[in-house]
């Protein structure tokens, strides 16, 4: 490897290293080779140390990879392809490399994604359709999600019918989204001219935006209409958005009374979502309604296993107890222990034991389970800016001391699970709107300016600070 791409690897784990932390680095970059730069073809070939490890990075980090690459490299597209290292080089070929596509959306990008790096990952993977990574039979069962899981049955068997439409609230990283994703591949497996569209709200929000500016209207209503189920996730995201809301209740009226499903998923019941008209609201309400709670140990631990499974990973009941009982928020934290320590465990070649397991989660305490409060993002961001906690708090009104609220604002929504009203309220804002108001500002800035968002990247850095 030239010495100049060698440089480039390096600053890539260095931005990486700022953008995702030192524990992902750890875990999945550390490992991973690059091996050349076909600059003829724009494609980056890494080696990784084996097939774990090489589909973990391509179903999470290939936009990391292309964005950043892409950047360093001086190219607007890159490719990656990666290839596992030979374990023992007589007996096993070196897999052909296998070329992750990493071209924008394939679908008509409306916009460009107005979010962080690290979410946007996550949002695109979902973007517009349906994805197969959740299904029915991998979703497991327990008393906390038994209506929902019933009620999805229910309406991927007959789409338009009793529960319509159908409304799942819980909170995050609960299994909404994954129910969601599982109704429109059932349907779609049963029924394939049926047409099922998945859309996360604030995609839509975004989308009518566009076509407002530009001229689109029409393209827009069409998109929506034309279909026979809408998956609409994160309702709560419409709310304050007026003049979407009056769009999106057209396009609601129009399909409901054709007779198709409509399927929503929101972090709150209807009643509880500030910000949306009240017609809107009993709409949300007229099928419907189920709750996801927080599974029990017993249920957690079916989903540890299974989700082990998944991975190809069989865990004794004493480890799936362990990771079970100390994720106890949601599954998404349970899922993200439970990657590290198979992750670890192929590392290192080790079986996953209990020792293992513990000294992978016991020993540093999780990064994001960092309990963050809004006293310590007020107490970083003001000392960022050379304002006390209760100077933030106060209604002194100047052009700097609403920036460091709006980001203190931004930082409260983004790393704690609090709603937008206590958000508000803490920072003497009754009205929540200016929550999310200033959240856009913050997510504008970091698309518009490079050294803005490396600003908010190093606060936000110091916040999650053990
Ligand atoms: P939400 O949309 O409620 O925030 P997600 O649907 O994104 O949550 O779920 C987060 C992760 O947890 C996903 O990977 C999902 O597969 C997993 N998950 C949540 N609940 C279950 C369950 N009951 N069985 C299996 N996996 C689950
Ligand atoms: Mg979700």
């Amino acid at each position: 490897m030239s010495v100049v791409v060698q440089a480039i690897w390096e600053d890539f784990l260095k931005v990486v290293h700022e953008e995702v932390g030192s524990r992902v680095v750890e875990t999945w970059f550390k490992a991973v080779v690059l091996l050349r730069w076909d600059a003829h073809h724009k494609v980056v070939y890494l080696q990784v140390p084996n097939s774990f490890v090489k589909e973990w990075l391509s179903t999470h980090y290939v936009p990391l990879f292309e964005s950043h690459l892409g950047r360093l490299l001086n190219e607007k597209t890159v490719h990656v392809s990666f290839s596992i290292a030979r374990e023992v080089p007589t007996v096993q070929r070196v897999e052909t490399p296998i070329t992750v596509a990493v071209s924008p959306a394939s679908s008509v990008p409306l916009y460009r994604p107005a979010r962080p790096m690290g979410r946007s990952v996550e949002a695109e993977k979902h973007a517009g359709h349906v994805t197969n990574l959740y299904q029915f039979d991998t979703f497991v069962v327990g008393p906390s999600n038994s209506l929902a899981y019933a009620a999805a049955i229910a309406v991927a068997q007959k789409p338009g019918g009793v529960y319509n439409p159908f409304f799942m609230y819980g909170g995050s990283g609960l299994g909404k989204t994954h129910l969601l994703h599982a109704i429109g591949n059932k349907i779609k497996e049963t029924s394939s001219h049926i047409r099922v569209l998945y859309q996360s709200a604030d995609r839509f929000v975004q989308e009518f935006i566009y076509a407002i500016r530009n001229n689109k209207m029409l393209q827009f209503e069409a998109k929506y209409k034309n279909i026979d189920v809408l998956l609409v996730d994160d309702i709560q995201f419409i709310a304050n958005k007026e003049q979407t809301q009056e769009a999106f209740f057209h396009i609601f009226n129009a399909l409901h009374q054709a007779g198709k499903q409509i399927v929503f998923t929101s972090d709150s019941m209807p009643h509880d979502i500030a910000g949306l008209a009240e017609r809107m609201r009993s709409r949300l309400e007229w099928g419907l309604v189920a709750d996801i709670h927080l599974p029990t140990l017993e249920t957690r631990m079916a989903i540890v296993h299974k989700k082990a499974l998944l991975h190809h990973e069989e865990l004794s009941d004493e480890v799936a107890h362990y990771i079970a009982s100390r994720s106890i928020n949601n599954i998404r934290e349970l899922e993200g222990a439970l990657i590290r320590v198979i992750a670890c465990a192929s590392l290192a070649r080790e079986p996953i034991s209990i020792a293992l397991a513990q000294k992978v989660l016991g020993e540093v305490p999780e990064k994001k389970q960092r309990q963050v409060d809004f006293q310590r993002i007020a107490g970083i961001v003001g000392k960022y800016f050379n304002y006390t906690v209760k100077e933030l708090r106060a209604a002194q009104r100047n052009k700097e001391i609403a920036l460091a609220r709006h980001i203190a604002l931004y930082f409260m929504k983004k790393l704690t699970d609090k709603s937008l009203r206590e958000i508000g309220a803490f920072l003497g804002r009754k009205d929540h709107s200016t929550v999310l108001h200033a959240c856009e500002k913050i997510e504008q800035a970091r698309n518009k300016d490079e050294s803005f968002n490396r600003t908010i990247q190093h606060i936000e850095a110091d916040i999650l600070k053990e």
